[in-house]
C-alpha cells in the first residue's frame, strides 16, 4: 500500500575509501548490488540503490571516495564522488569510528558547510567498539561538526545495528513525492556494470597487493541460452568476461597455478552472479595485458570509467 503522504529523494554516501559505504548500502537494499572490499577504492562510478518502502523511495547514490588524485584514474573518481552531490536531497557522511576525526574528514566537512548541504553523521562499525569508545566517539564527532550538526546515527553495516533508525531518520529529510523508479528496482546500473564488479571484486580478494587497481574487467557478452531438459526449459545465463591488467606478471598472477587462481576467481564470481540473478550462470573468463591503460582517456571510457559530467 502507498500511502497519501509518500516520500521520495536522493541521498548520497559520502565518506573516505574503506569506512564501509558499499556494505553499508548492500545492507540497507538488502541485496548485494555493489561491491566492498578491504582495498580501498574498489567504488568506481557512482551506484544508485533503491529502497522502496511503504512510507518512502530512497535512492541511495554510492560514491567514491573524495581523496586527493594520484593520477588519471584518482582524479576520475574525486570528480565522480563530487557529481554524485548534485542536487541530492541529503548527504550521509560516512566515517569509521574506529578512527577519531583526522585532517582528511576536516575536508570532507569544509567541502559540505560550503555548499550548505543536509547531512547526517553516520558512525559506521560500531561492532567493532566498546561502549566506552563508542561514546567517546560521538562526542567527538560532534564537537567537529559543532550547532551545523543535527543528526548523528551509529551503525554497523556488518550487523545491521541502527540500520532501521538509519532510515526513518533519513525519510524525515526527503521531500513529499511519488515513486520515481518501479517499486521492484534495485538499482539503476545495468547488469553489465554490475557482473563486472563482482568479478573486479574477487579479483582484488584474491590477489590483493599483487594486483592492485590497474585491473578492469570488461563483460564481453551476456546470453540467456535455454536448455531443454526432460520437459523442462532451464534457463542459463551465459556470461564472458575479459580482465585487463597493465602487465604481463600481473597476468601471471592472476591465473596462477594450472589456472588455479582464475578458477577460484571465477568460481566466487559466479556465485555471487547467481545470487544477484536467482539462476545458473555459466562464466568463462579471459586475461588480457594491456599496458597503461589506465592513464588512456579512451580506455576509461571504454571500461566503464565514464564522464558524466
Ligand atoms: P567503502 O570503500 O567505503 O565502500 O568500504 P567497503 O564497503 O568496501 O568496506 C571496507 C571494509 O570495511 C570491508 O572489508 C568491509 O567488510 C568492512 N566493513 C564495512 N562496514 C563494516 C562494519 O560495520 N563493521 C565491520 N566490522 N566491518 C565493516
Ligand atoms: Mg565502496
Amino acid at each position: 500500500m502507498i500511502l497519501n503522504n509518500y516520500r521520495s529523494g536522493f541521498v548520497t554516501l559520502l565518506g573516505r575509501p574503506n569506512v564501509g559505504k558499499s556494505t553499508l548500502l548492500n545492507k540497507l537494499i538488502g541485496e548485494k548490488i555493489t561491491i566492498t572490499s578491504p582495498v580501498a577504492q574498489t567504488t568506481r562510478n557512482k551506484l544508485k540503490g533503491i529502497l522502496t518502502t511503504e512510507k518512502s523511495q530512497i535512492i541511495f547514490i554510492d560514491t567514491p571516495g573524495i581523496h586527493k588524485p594520484h593520477h588519471l584514474l584518482g582524479k576520475k573518481l574525486v570528480e565522480n564522488a563530487k557529481s554524485a552531490i548534485n542536487g541530492v536531497d541529503l548527504i550521509l557522511l560516512i566515517f569509521d569510528s574506529n578512527f577519531e576525526p583526522g585532517r582528511g574528514d576536516q575536508y570532507i566537512k569544509d567541502f559540505i558547510m560550503t555548499n550548505k548541504y543536509q547531512f547526517i553523521v553516520v558512525l559506521n562499525k560500531c561492532d567493532l567498539l566498546k561502549a566506552d569508545k563508542r561514546h567517546l566517539r560521538k562526542k567527538q564527532y560532534r564537537e567537529i561538526f559543532g550547532d551545523n550538526l543535527i543528526t548523528l546515527q551509529e551503525v554497523s553495516a556488518i550487523t545491521g545495528e541502527g540500520c532501521s533508525e538509519l532510515i526513518n531518520l533519513v525519510n524525515n529529510y526527503l521531500p513529499e513525492g511519488p515513486l520515481l523508479y518501479p517499486k521492484e528496482t534495485l538499482s539503476d546500473q545495468p547488469l553489465k556494470t554490475i557482473f563486472s564488479d563482482l568479478i573486479r571484486e574477487q579479483v582484488l580478494l584474491n590477489t590483493r597487493e599483487e594486483v592492485p587497481h590497474s585491473v578492469a574487467v570488461n563483460i564481453e557478452k551476456i546470453d540467456e541460452i535455454k536448455n531443454h531438459k526432460k520437459d523442462k526449459i532451464q534457463k542459463l545465463t551465459a556470461v564472458l568476461a575479459t580482465i585487463i591488467v597493465e602487465r604481463k606478471s600481473q597476468k601471471g598472477i592472476l591465473i596462477g597455478k594450472k589456472g588455479s587462481m582464475l578458477k577460484d576467481i571465477g568460481q566466487s564470481a559466479r556465485l555471487n552472479m547467481i545470487k544477484l540473478i536467482d539462476g545458473p550462470v555459466y562464466l568463462e573468463l579471459f586475461v588480457k595485458v594491456i599496458p597503461n591503460w589506465r592513464k588512456k582517456e579512451s580506455r576509461l571510457i571504454e571500461f566503464g570509467y565514464e564522464d558524466d559530467s
